[in-house]
């Protein structure tokens, strides 16, 4: 690293993935509600995508590493309100998610397939392969894929 040149914390920040999904980042994601550098000290504030999700703990540890080697001191804040929902990801974000087999979080009744597009898939299970998501399958094409939960 080239003394006197910090790199950008927003950058940085926005180069950290949630473990569970990590070609998404959490700034795609839309848990990344303020980047504030103060000198040497960046305040990061997010919300939770889910209360209970064990996944928070990692990705503030995540953005307390990934800002520390770049030479920062970071403080990871957590706010619950006004609470994260599924409208918050970007459009990359839905993009990204699509394109890994994954429902992009819509309202309930339009969830389609994210292989053939069928508007009927069914609840297999509230969680899929993680507590954030359900197991939902096609009964167009009979595939199983993943679906965010919908949050308000
Ligand atoms: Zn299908």
């Amino acid at each position: 690293m080239v003394i006197g040149i910090k790199a950008d914390p927003v950058a940085i920040v926005a180069e950290v993935c949630d473990p569970e999904i990590p070609y998404l980042s959490i700034v795609d994601l839309g848990i990344v509600r303020s980047i504030e550098p103060n000198g040497q000290l960046v305040t990061v504030t997010i919300t939770p995508t889910y209360s209970g999700c064990p996944a928070m703990e990692f990705i503030r540890s995540n953005i307390i590493e990934a800002l520390e080697a770049e030479g920062f001191e970071a403080i990871v804040r957590t706010v619950f309100d006004p609470p994260w929902t599924t409208d918050d990801i970007s459009a990359r974000g839905r993009d990204l998610l699509a394109s890994n087999g994954i429902a992009p979080p819509e309202r309930p009744e339009a969830v389609v397939c994210p292989r053939c597009q069928s508007a009927s898939p069914r609840t297999v299970s509230e969680f899929g392969s993680t507590a954030c998501k359900a197991l939902m399958v096609c009964s167009s094409c009979g595939e199983p894929f993943d679906l965010f939960k919908q949050l308000r």
